[in-house]
């Protein structure tokens, strides 16, 4: 193919990354910023293809049916609720890839200099994300511990062995042609990618993955370095950053630390408030809660996790409808790391088709929920715990919630009294004006459903 198409088409498909990027920020244009950058890679491939380099269109194609029957099922089979770890596994594969490409790379051309450094820049960074990701997807997905593993002198040993390999690297730059450093400079990154996630607990593990991410794509940009393709030198920075910048901002949402999350030690799952004693708390049916949903002004609904388990969007869309037929002034309330991704209620309400414009974020909700009649809590737990704010030792103090404790009643939907991620017990059930609504998110939804539509009409 002639130069000047494909380089045009390698423009194009960058403008493609940098507008899907830009749409995918906000739900209301989400959609078409997933498009572009499926838009984006199709181009990005096709150019690449029609390219004179390509040696073998047999193994192409090979690893094309090979990652296609792996992918389409991974994506098809995992739920929802595990993106996370979805995600980890699929940029294991990415970081591999980017690594394998270094390698084979090192070994064609032995190179010095600039296009050696960007080589062992790639493979450092591509196989330390392929054993952290992997490591990563285990605890989340609970074939591994999520318990920190520690231990004395921890962080200078880790530091320690990234150093040397650093050191490996830098002597490979000068005197390429010692190939037997590489095995040990690639075996000390492996290891350093195993041991820079034992020490941080399953809880921070998304905020983790977003980091990864980022590493995974600063790889992909150093390769783009290495072979002298523009593409992937823009692609791989925009990960990079964008990577970068999502870690942070979960980092703040949740009130961690950065350095806590990457040097580890804290983040341990609690899993049971198991030895306190039971308290009374007040609940409610579907027919009593109905009743104060009807005769509310206003209503601020806040979904969490257990919405997402529940799949109890769609039936919270019927009911929105309702209460608005009735009157109702009625808003969502969305936490930053609700659920367990960022944009996750974002993504399920926008499936259920409920107006962007009743998405209101946790900054701006928080001045109304004085002035809110009822706080209708959807399976969230964490996210409202005021533990946060009045429990200095509490292991959620400091993070932003939504202050539904301020509104004048209420009401939180879930099927028993089981903690949240943070493993802790939450004030907000036991306070007078608390309504618990005992039941499936989705089933007990269905009830308020029906009772609005047939009874309160
Ligand atoms: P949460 O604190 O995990 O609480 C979810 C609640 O949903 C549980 O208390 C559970 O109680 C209830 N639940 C589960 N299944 C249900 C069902 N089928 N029907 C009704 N209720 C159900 O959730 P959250 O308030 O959304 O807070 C998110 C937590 O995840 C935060 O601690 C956040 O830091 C963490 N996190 C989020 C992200 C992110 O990016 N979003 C990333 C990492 C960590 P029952 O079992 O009693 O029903």
């Amino acid at each position: 193919m002639n130069f000047g198409v494909y380089q045009a088409l390698y423009i194009v498909s960058a403008g493609c990354f940098i507008l899907a990027l830009k749409w995918m920020s906000s739900p209301a244009t989400s959609r078409r910023g997933v498009l572009s950058g499926e838009l984006g890679m199709l181009l990005a491939i096709v150019a690449t293809l029609l390219r004179h380099e390509v040696v073998n269109f047999e193994w192409i194609a090979a690893g094309l049916i090979l990652g296609s029957a792996i992918g389409v099922p991974l994506a098809m089979l995992m739920p929802m609720t595990h993106v996370p770890q979805r995600t980890a596994i699929s940029q294991a594969c990415g970081a591999l890839a980017s690594a394998l490409i270094g390698t084979a790379e090192y070994f064609r051309l032995k190179p010095h200099g600039f296009i050696m450094g960007a080589l062992v820049l790639e493979t450092l960074l591509g196989f330390l994300t392929f054993t952290a990701s992997l490591m990563a997807f285990g605890k989340l997905q609970e074939v591994l511990s999520s318990r920190p593993i520690t231990f004395k002198g921890q962080n200078i040993f880790n530091l320690g062995i990234l150093g040397v390999a650093v050191v490996l690297g830098g002597s490979l730059v000068v005197h390429p042609e010692n190939t037997l450093v590489f095995p040990v400079f690639v075996g000390l990154a492996l290891l350093f990618g195993v041991l820079m996630i034992i020490p941080i607990g399953g809880a921070d593990m998304p905020t983790v993955v977003a980091l990864l991410n980022s590493y995974a794509g600063l790889s992909a940009c150093a390769m783009g370095f290495a072979l002298d393709n523009k593409l992937l030198i823009i692609a791989g920075a925009l990960d990079g950053s964008s990577g970068f910048i999502l870690s942070i901002i979960m980092c703040r949402a949740m009130n961690r630390s950065f350095t806590n999350v990457l040097f580890g030690g804290f983040g341990q799952l609690q899993t049971s408030a198991a030895g306190q004693e039971a308290r009374p708390v007040r609940s409610a049916s579907p027919e009593e809660a109905a009743a104060i949903l009807g005769d509310a002004r206003s209503v601020v609904i806040i979904p969490g996790y257990g919405m997402a388990v529940a799949q109890a969007q769609h039936k919270i869309r019927e009911l929105h409808d309702l209460l608005v037929k009735r009157g109702v002034d009625v808003k969502f309330a969305i936490h930053p790391v609700a659920g367990r991704m960022p944009g996750h209620m974002n993504v399920l309400l926008a499936e259920a088709d409920v107006p962007y414009d009743k998405l209101v974020e946790m900054e701006d909700i928080n001045s109304e929920m004085a002035m809110t009649d009822v706080s209708l809590i959807v399976g969230a737990n964490d996210i409202v715990n005021p533990a946060a704010l009045n429990d200095k030792n509490s292991p959620i103090a400091g993070m932003p919630i939504i202050d539904a404790f301020k509104s004048r009643t209420i009401m939180v939907i879930k099927r028993g009294m089981s903690p949240g991620f943070a493993g802790i017990d939450n004030e907000l059930y036991y306070m007078d004006k608390t309504l618990m609504l005992f039941g499936d998110a989705k089933t007990f939804v269905a009830g308020l459903v029906k009772e609005l539509g047939s009874n309160h009409a």
